[in-house]
Order: C-alpha cells, then sequence, then structure tokens
C-alpha cells in the first residue's frame, strides 16, 4: 500500500465546493498540501461506470493524470434495499438537471409505494461512499465506508444535502436533516471511507 506523507501534495478530484471542502478538512491535520481540480482548471469529468468504485477511480486517474500528482476522488450514493440498490450510483441522476432533491426524494417514496413496501414498515436502506486514491502511473487504491439505516416519510429537516430528510442511521432518532451537520460527519459514510484512507495511507495526525 502505497501511503502520503507530510508536505506532499494531493489534488482533491472534485468539482462540488462542499465536497472539496469536507475533504480538506478531513486532510488538514496530516499536514498535506490539498489543491482542488477546479484550481487547476481541470475540467469535470463525468461518471460512466456501472459502479461506485469505478466512477470514483474514472475521476481520481483522470485527475493525476492531468496533474502529474496523485489524486482523490469520492463517488457516493443511497442504496435502498427494496428497490434492489437504487437510486445508487443514479442518486445525484434522480435529482434531474435542476438538483431538485425534492424529486429525488419524490421518487424514491413512490418507487417504494408502488411495491408496497410503507405499510408499516421502515425500508432499510444506506448511505456508501467509495473513495480512489490514483496516482500519475495509473496505480489505485480503494477505501469504502457505509452507514446502515431506514428510510422516514415525509421528509424531516433543512440540514445536510441530497436525500439525509429520509434517512435516519440505525441507533439515531433524528434523521440526517435534522441532525447537527457534525453529529453527522461523526457517523457518515464519507468520514468512515476516510478513516479507513487515513490509516492505510497517512502518518499520525498532528494537533
Ligand atoms: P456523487 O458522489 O457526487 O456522484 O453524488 C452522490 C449523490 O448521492 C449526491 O448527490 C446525493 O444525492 C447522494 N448522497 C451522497 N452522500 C450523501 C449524504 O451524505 N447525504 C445525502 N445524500 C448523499
Amino acid at each position: 500500500m502505497r501511503r502520503l506523507k507530510r508536505g506532499d501534495r494531493l489534488v482533491v478530484a472534485s468539482h462540488n465546493p462542499g465536497k472539496v471542502w469536507e475533504i480538506s478538512q478531513l486532510l488538514a491535520p496530516y499536514g498535506l498540501d490539498a489543491v482542488a481540480a477546479t484550481d487547476l482548471g481541470l475540467t469535470e469529468p463525468d461518471e460512466p461506470e456501472p459502479t461506485f468504485e469505478g466512477n470514483a477511480r474514472h475521476k481520481a486517474m483522470i485527475a493525476a493524470k492531468g496533474s502529474a500528482m496523485p489524486s482523490l476522488a469520492d463517488d457516493s450514493g443511497l442504496e435502498v434495499a427494496a428497490l434492489n440498490g437504487a437510486p445508487g450510483i443514479y442518486s445525484a441522476r434522480w435529482a434531474g438537471p435542476t438538483k431538485d432533491f425534492s424529486v429525488a426524494m419524490q421518487r424514491v417514496h413512490d418507487e417504494l409505494g408502488e411495491r408496497g413496501v410503507w405499510n408499516g414498515a421502515s425500508p432499510r436502506a444506506n448511505f456508501i461512499s467509495v473513495l480512489c486514491l490514483a496516482w500519475p502511473d495509473g496505480t489505485t487504491q480503494f477505501f469504502e465506508g457505509k452507514v446502515e439505516g431506514q428510510l422516514v416519510w415525509p421528509p424531516r429537516g433543512t440540514n445536510g444535502f441530497g436525500y439525509d430528510p429520509i434517512f435516519i442511521a440505525d441507533g439515531q432518532d433524528l434523521t440526517f436533516g435534522e441532525m447537527e451537520p457534525a453529529k453527522k460527519y461523526a457517523i457518515s459514510h464519507r468520514t468512515r471511507a476516510f478513516d479507513v484512507f487515513k490509516h492505510a495511507c497517512l502518518d499520525a495526525k498532528h494537533d
């Protein structure tokens, strides 16, 4: 497993400012010089692959080749058990061109309704994040984090983003949309994937 050391430059291969901020925050205590793909003038790649791993690899490799630096990308989504894992890699796309997640949540609700899943039950679901660290020579490493839980309807809370208002993590009473952001980050799929990455690739934290 290849490692990164203090002072190394690392491209955060995302064009989503929220994600870039979150990943930069997670990297900051490790002394890495994180630079966003947008700041290097790299264009935003599409997500052409059928898996989270494939899309994370695609995004990280394009940034690594384009910058000649190691690059970190993430692909994430919501998987609903009764929908055979949908929306999955299509989580962002279910919100349509206007990126309206009330539309995406309504679609999850309606598709579960068509299957009769809401009758007294709380449908099982999980968020998943797959991180890919890619090197300019083509080497890739993957790190995965999941948070399991259940869906509720109607949506609750205005914090967070995406499907947060309809997801309650196991052991919690509040949806991710109702939780304080710090509480969500403490247990989120992205933080869990990042923990695996940290242990495998980064030196000890300096406070
Ligand atoms: P991508 O990883 O940028 O392709 O997009 C992932 C999509 O999954 C987002 O647009 C959200 O719809 C959904 N998603 C991923 N992580 C979360 C989360 O923490 N809360 C709510 N929705 C999420």
